[in-house]
């Protein structure tokens, strides 16, 4: 089922939460705890992330330097196939313009549809760390809209050979991201509200905030894109804070501030374990004050540690 018909027939605030492939070579047993976890909340859809192929230099025993490509993290669409398939659970795979070429993309969307995996999160991805500023595959897409407008002409049996005759027509749901503190590319609010808008009028059918841990900021964010003309459901992203240093690395990371009250508490934290404590303590909060509001959904991203979100989730639905 979609992702906005799952919103169209609940009852209440929904769960969803995020996970990322296993590592290269590890095995997908550690996903499948992570999930049957979490399943008591009943989860109505799950994203799994997409993780561009990345370039590193390999020494050689000569001392010759190498470079080669790496893929960290592959496997996002059979890892939906293969969640979808055990949990029957909609699956959500996440698509990136970056490192694919038009005819990639849409091969790999036709992937998807014989799968039966009819919802996608569509994003631009960042630079690659050899990279100063996000480029384009020269065949790819510059931008996640470019991206909408792909799987938008797919839906409506536009493939990219206009010689194909009688096509199948794809069915997919399309969410987005959006930034209730601003992309950190952005030069202000108002050009990325703006873009944002963009890829709701080329058809996307829902945005996944980025994380948060002020929800006056989403509250906020929600007024402003109603007043934009941005209809759409819009489901907050959580994110619990797990450890110490994330206070000083997350604001970075994800362009977001951290409010002055939970900083002050992580700070007075002995150690990582009370910082966990801490974490689920104003996760929670977050979220009770989340589902008062009626949010469509609450979406965890667990990245592969569940036990936090698991504590949150417990607390309150
Ligand atoms: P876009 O919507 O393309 O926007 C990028 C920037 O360009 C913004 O500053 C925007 O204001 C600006 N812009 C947009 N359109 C135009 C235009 N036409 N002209 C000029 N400027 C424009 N990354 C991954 O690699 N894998 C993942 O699985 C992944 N999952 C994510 C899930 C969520 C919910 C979120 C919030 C982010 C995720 N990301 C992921 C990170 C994301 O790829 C980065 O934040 C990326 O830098 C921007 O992606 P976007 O889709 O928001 O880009």
């Amino acid at each position: 089922m979609k992702v906005t018909d799952h919103i169209k027939n609940a009852k209440k605030t929904l769960f969803s939460f995020e996970i990322l492939p296993p590592l290269k070579g590890k095995s997908i047993e550690s996903i499948y705890e992570g999930i049957d976890n979490l399943l008591e909340f009943d989860p109505k859809f799950i994203d799994v992330t997409y993780h561009r192929q990345e370039y590193v230099y390999k020494k050689h025993a000569n001392g010759l330097l190498e470079k080669v490509s790496v893929r960290k993290r592959p496997g996002t669409v059979g890892i939906c196939a293969a969640i979808k398939n055990k949990y029957n659970i909609d699956t959500v795979p996440h698509l990136i313009c970056g490192g694919f070429t038009r005819d990639e993309t849409e091969n790999a969307l036709i992937d998807l549809h014989f799968l039966g995996i009819h919802n996608v999160l569509l994003l631009r991805g960042d630079a690659i760390k050899t990279e100063k500023d996000f480029v384009p595959n020269p065949n790819g897409h510059n931008y996640a809209l470019d991206l909408v407008k792909q799987v938008v002409n797919m839906n409506a049996g536009v493939y990219m050979d206009d010689d194909l005759v009688d096509v199948a027509h794809t069915n997919f749901c399309a969410g987005v991201a959006g930034y209730p503190e601003k992309h950190f590319e952005a030069p202000n609010f108002e050009s990325d509200l703006k873009y944002l808008k963009a890829k709701v009028d080329a058809g996307a059918d829902y945005i996944v905030t980025q994380l948060f841990f002020d929800n006056s900021k989403y509250f906020a964010f929600v007024d402003k894109c109603r007043a934009a003309g941005i209809n759409v459901p819009i489901i907050p992203g959580l994110k619990p804070l797990t450890t110490k240093s994330q206070v000083k690395v997350l604001p970075s990371i994800f362009n977001i501030d951290i409010p002055f009250d939970l900083t002050e508490a992580i700070n007075k934290c002995k150690d990582d374990k009370e910082a966990k404590i801490v974490g689920v303590e104003w996760g929670a909060a977050q979220a009770a004050e989340l589902i008062k509001h009626n949010v469509p959904c609450l979406h965890f991203y667990t990245m592969g540690k569940g036990e936090s979100t698991h504590n949150i989730a417990k607390l309150v639905y």
